[in-house]
């Protein structure tokens, strides 16, 4: 249908006064790719969207789309289109005309926009509604309207922001997944904003995960599940325990951090001040035994249990350690059920560890 576009971010800040809302990220986003924009409430992401659509001028840095520096071009000069949270259909105007509006205001004339909106509602199987008014459709109907309305100015990167979030549960996975059947049969690039981590995770090619102004990791959502690179993307991703502590060995194969309830082996190299060392354990890979291994596993105390169905969440506390999370199948679970204020003994494999960082440090 069109060409994709890569988008590359270098060095893009953008501040608010004092407050800087992104603070200098450099990104690539591989044309004809899905990316996810993925952090907590405030974290910059819609900024970083806007900026790319041209809807939000950058304070310093390069957007860089198809290979153009376009930091200076309007939004309907860059080959972008965006697609809002709340949709913004217009109430008047019946599915054909809420999809053809961007070619009215290009000047195409009106038998051909109307065909144009007609063959792209077609697509998002909406031509039977093609009369009706945006209050007269479902949640789901209204998307793909809003859908429509952005495609068919052929662009070369489509920017989402938070699309499926006023939609039910049962809907959202729904859409989910026509988004990305959608996306994959245009080819197009891709730019979804959310906060859901498992939305991030059914969706993207790339996770770029954000905190407070800065990309924490971009990577594939393989990389980003099992290899989180800082202490905010593990702990923001929630399958992993996080313990925090001093380096005291490195060989090898990983390193060993002492914490205030005692040591604790990582896989993987430790870069950075050798005071503020952390290592992450896989919730899903930790089991109840009867003796403690040296360095990879801790006895404490169950302070809550949720079975969850499929899988039992136990919560232990012990090792000057809060909260550690172990995630269970049910079945081992029930094997071997414990309950809360029961003393358990926790261990893991070494292999089940990752050597964290921090964002800026390589
Ligand atoms: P997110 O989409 O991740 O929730 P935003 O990009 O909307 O975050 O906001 C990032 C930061 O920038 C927040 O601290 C927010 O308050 C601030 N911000 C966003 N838009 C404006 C604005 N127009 N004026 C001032 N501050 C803003
Ligand atoms: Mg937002």
């Amino acid at each position: 249908m069109t060409n994709a576009a890569e988008i590359e971010l270098a060095s893009v800040s953008k501040h608010y006064g004092s407050n800087v809302a992104v603070d200098q990220i450099s990104l690539k986003i591989k044309a004809g790719s899905y990316a996810c924009l993925l952090g907590p409430s405030g974290c910059g992401k819609s900024t970083t969207l806007r900026m790319i659509a041209g809807h939000e001028a950058i304070s310093d840095g390069d957007v860089v789309l198809a290979r153009k520096v376009v930091n200076d071009l309007p939004p309907a000069k860059r080959g972008t289109a965006m697609m809002f949270q709340s949709y913004a259909l217009f109430p008047h105007l019946d599915l054909v005309d809420n999809v053809a509006f961007s070619l009215k205001m290009k000047g195409v004339e009106k038998a051909k926009r109307r065909s144009e909106a007609m063959e792209m509602l077609t697509r998002m199987e909406l031509e039977a509604f093609a009369d009706r008014r945006p209050d007269q459709l479902s949640g789901g109907q209204q998307q793909r309207v809003a859908l429509a309305r952005a495609l068919i100015t052929q662009p070369q990167a489509l920017l989402l922001d938070e699309p499926l979030s006023a939609l039910d549960p049962f809907l959202k996975i729904r859409m989910r997944a026509e988004l990305k059947r959608l996306q994959a049969s245009l080819g197009m690039t891709f730019v979804h904003v959310t906060h859901s981590q498992e939305e991030a995770m059914a969706l993207a090619d790339q996770i770029v995960v954000m905190s407070d102004g800065k990309i924490e990791q971009a990577a594939s959502p393989r990389q980003i599940f099992q290899k989180p690179a800082t202490p905010f993307v593990a702990r923001f991703m929630g399958n992993h325990n996080v313990l925090s502590g001093r380096l005291v060995q490195e060989d090898a194969i990983g390193v060993t951090i002492e914490t205030p309830g005692g040591r604790f082996k990582g896989v993987g190299r430790h870069h950075g001040d050798p005071d503020c060392a952390d290592i992450a354990i896989r919730t899903d890979h930790v089991r109840f035994v009867d003796a403690v291994a040296d360095s990879l596993g801790f006895s404490g105390v169950v302070t809550n249990v949720e079975d969850l169905g499929a899988t039992v969440k136990v919560s232990v506390q012990g090792a000057d350690i809060d909260t550690f999370t172990i995630v269970l199948r049910d079945a081992d679970f029930f094997a071997r059920p414990v309950k809360t204020g029961e003393a358990v003994h926790l261990s893991w494999a070494e292999e089940d560890t990752v050597v964290l960082g921090h964002p800026n440090a390589s």
